[in-house]
């Protein structure tokens, strides 16, 4: 039986087994990984990943495709399915009565796209306020525009403040284009597979709200210089000087600057 897509749960059913196989192969999986995926829709991937880990917990919104996979899956001893929105959902809490899942040590999920930015924030918190999490990687189909622009490296089109947030908390990898011809219906926008695993930053911050502030001035004129951009945080001269201490050319633009030398600028304006 086919079931029709809702547009607004951004459901778009893949159907390429080999993208199936790149997705299972980049999360690596080992018979005792405990998987969290974020919206199973009709269970191609949970099936995947039901037969070689140790459980899957599965997070659906759409209430018709529960009582589906339940009735496809519900007796897999090793799957626990919880209807809800991920978004807003307690996993912890839910888990509490379920101790063979826990700890959740994977994600792999083919997710909504319109709500990639809050599962990310969601997975691994913020600069202000990273994520204590038990995941040791995450993959992910996602939007490939937006691939492009966690995995971008300085002084590229694609690099900008989303690239520093989600690379400060992960290191990211590109795993393989998906083209829309691998679902049903094809969805307007193509895809890619990409990885990411978690870090605690070796490199603590004296003060992150900061460094969310300078990331958004410093991206707010692509354009611009740096010396003007910040002008509202720190004096254009000063800031000459700290990025020539820096080894950093003071006529630099956001996009020019790595991570680090970010948080180098974050801890000298901080100091
Ligand atoms: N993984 C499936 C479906 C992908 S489509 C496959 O690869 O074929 C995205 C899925 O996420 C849909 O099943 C949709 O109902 C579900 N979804 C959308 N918003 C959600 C939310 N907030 N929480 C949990 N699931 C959600």
């Amino acid at each position: 039986m086919t079931i029709r897509p809702r547009k607004h749960f951004g459901q778009h059913w893949l159907k390429s087994e080999i993208v199936l196989e790149q997705i299972v192969d980049a999360a690596r999986i080992e018979k005792n990984d405990r998987i969290l995926e974020i919206g199973p829709g009709t269970g191609i991937l949970t099936k995947r990943l039901l037969e070689c880990s140790e459980g899957v917990t599965a997070v659906e919104i759409d209430r018709d495709l529960c009582e589906r996979l339940a009735r496809s899956l519900g007796k897999k001893s090793n799957f626990l399915l919880l209807q809800g929105d991920f978004l807003t959902l307690d996993l912890e809490q839910c888990l509490e009565k379920f101790p063979a899942f826990r700890p959740l040590n994977k994600v792999v999920a083919n997710i909504p796209y319109n709500i990639t930015s809050p599962i990310l924030e969601k997975l691994l918190g913020s600069i202000v306020q990273p994520q204590r999490t038990t995941y040791e990687s995450i993959v992910l189909l996602i939007q490939k525009e937006v691939a492009g622009r966690l995995c971008a490296i300085p002084s590229t089109k694609a690099y900008g403040a989303l690239s520093i947030r989600i690379q400060y908390l992960a290191a990211v990898e590109w795993i393989c284009d998906v083209s829309s011809r691998a679902f049903s219906p094809p969805p307007e926008v193509d895809s890619a597979v990409v990885r990411l695993t978690p870090r605690t930053y070796p490199k603590p911050l004296p003060n992150p709200k900061k460094l969310n502030t300078l990331i958004d001035l410093g991206f707010a004129s692509r354009r611009k210089m740096l010396r003007n951009n910040l002008k509202s945080q720190v004096d254009p001269e000063k800031l000459s000087q700290i990025l020539e201490q820096l080894n950093i050319n003071p006529l630099s633009r956001a996009e020019d600057l790595s991570l680090d030398q970010w948080i180098d600028l974050c801890h000298q304006i901080t100091e």
